[in-house]
């Protein structure tokens, strides 16, 4: 992990799993956590090191690797904030592996850190727009798609993206990423392209002054991907659970875990959601098997 400077305010945490830094009038403000307590502890050790100061926390989504640290933080006194839907989920971690399971309590193997943060009260929730937090004025973004209520930072002409977008390295490794709601993803990465900022950092992936090619390569890809659902239906009534093994097999995808192959199963239903919507294909329910046709 490596603290980068970006400009006179904002910073980031370069790791698997980006931070931001931002800086003002002596007050320091983190933007995400990483995974667990032992990431918080490197960025807190980094901060002292470099005499920065720390006195609050935004955390963008409700996915482990971006809030796992935040009760550490906020035993540390640290003031939380979140957008209330991921909130809500932050709170009530166990939610996850429980919409991941259907809605039943879940198997103990999808109780486990990737799945299931440790919960953590948020202080204060926002909403999209202006937000005043001590010495910082800065915009929160409502950027929907990869979760449900997703927000995006800018402060000081950077954007910090959360999961919006991937870099271009995480895309290539991903292959079929983690998406909610396909319809607002590409909408979400259509608008990040028209902002104007001087750079942006995603959650996965580097800072790019020029980002525009980086959401391009987002969008060709879950166009990509939809482009695939729509030829595996093919012409025929289509079994869901076969339509998506044959989609992890055309992607050279194993996902080899249940937890990782639930999620993939999200994503792909997220796509399944838009293709019905715009009338592309149908869902239907026969003698209680799920089946997708034109
Ligand atoms: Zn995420």
């Amino acid at each position: 992990m490596e603290l980068r400077k970006i400009n006179e305010n904002c910073y980031y945490f370069s790791s698997a799993v980006n931070a931001g830094y931002i800086l003002n009038e002596g007050e320091g403000m983190l933007i995400d956590t990483g995974i667990d307590d032992s990431s918080i502890k490197k960025m807190l050790k980094i901060l002292l090191q470099e005499n920065l100061p720390l006195d609050y926390c935004i955390i963008t989504h409700a996915h482990t690797d971006h809030f796992g640290g935040a009760s550490y933080l906020k035993k540390k006194g640290i003031k939380l904030f979140a957008p209330v839907f991921e909130k809500a989920i932050m709170e009530n971690p166990l939610l996850e592996p429980v919409y991941l399971w259907n809605g039943a309590f879940p198997l103990k193997e999808l109780r486990n850190k990737f799945l299931e943060g440790k919960p953590v009260e948020i202080d204060e929730w926002f909403s999209p727009g202006e937000m005043k937090v001590g010495a910082f004025k800065l915009e929160a973004l409502h950027l929907p798609g990869h979760s449900i209520g997703q927000a995006g930072i800018v402060y000081n002409d950077i954007l910090f993206a959360a999961d919006s977008y991937f870099g271009q390295e995480a895309l290539e490794k991903h292959i079929v990423p983690f998406i909610t709601d396909a319809q607002r993803t590409i909408e979400t990465l259509e608008r990040i392209m028209s902002l104007s900022v001087e750079g942006a950092v995603p959650g996965h992936g580097e800072l790019e002054r020029d980002i525009t090619a980086t959401i391009e390569a987002n969008i060709s890809l879950h166009n990509k991907l939809l482009g695939q659902i729509i030829d595996i239906a093919g012409n025929s009534k289509r079994d869901f659970d076969c339509m998506l093994k044959e989609f992890l097999d055309l992607n050279g995808i194993d996902a080899g875990s249940l937890g990782q192959y639930l999620l993939y199963r999200t994503s792909f239903t997220a796509y399944l959601t838009k293709l019905v919507s715009d009338g592309i294909l149908k869902v239907t329910l026969e003698k209680n098997k799920i089946y997708i046709s034109k």
